[in-house]
């Protein structure tokens, strides 16, 4: 939240960033050259007080569907599939207990209680970064797999003056590989 003694933003919970883009020109028949207006600044929450949230907090919840191609034009399909997806998302976020609830005493004026449910959400530029996060850890572990993998081939056999691996010894290399990367990131 924003804080009115944020020495970055004077409490406004935004700040403006220069944008240094190419200024674009446009070439008209006459060959006249006109420059449009470029964007000058663009704002950003503030970074040190604005809204954020940790990546590792972020849990994302998937509804994936297989659709037949067969239904690929049909008009509504995808308002269908995605209203479906919408209901079992919701249902994950029920089992997930990502949904907390509040129960109100009774007003006895009213004779009413009140339960309110509530679900944090962050917004879909923090998911974005997210994904992109993982996608970037995924290749990490993947290129550390494969070096693990040239160094178990590397030195298989050495001692013995071996200079090939056989098709199983490989397939087995690679395995061992994974195994030893990722119970090195578990420890
Ligand atoms: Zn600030």
């Amino acid at each position: 939240m924003a804080q009115h003694d944020c020495d970055i933003c004077s409490g406004a919970g935004k700040i403006r960033l220069p944008v240094y883009g190419r200024v674009p020109a446009v070439y008209s028949d006459s060959g006249e050259i006109t420059a449009k207006p470029a964007e000058t600044s663009r704002t950003f929450a503030c970074p040190q007080c604005g809204p954020k949230v940790e990546h590792e907090r972020i849990a994302l919840v998937y509804a994936r569907a297989t659709c037949a191609a067969e239904f690929v034009n049909e008009p509504g399909y995808d308002e269908h599939v995605k209203r479906d997806a919408a209901h079992r998302l919701a249902d994950e976020l029920l089992k997930g207990g990502f949904i907390t609830y509040a129960r109100s005493s009774v007003d006895e004026l009213r004779r009413t209680f009140k339960i309110t449910s509530k679900l944090g959400v962050v917004s879909p530029s923090a998911v974005a970064t997210m994904e992109t996060r993982i996608a970037e850890r995924q290749g990490d572990v993947a290129a550390k797999v494969v070096d693990e993998a040239v160094r178990l081939i590397d030195t298989w056999g050495s001692y013995y003056g071996r200079e090939t691996v056989t098709k199983s010894e490989a397939a087995r290399f690679v395995r061992e590989a994974l195994r030893n990367v990722t119970s090195n990131r578990e420890t």
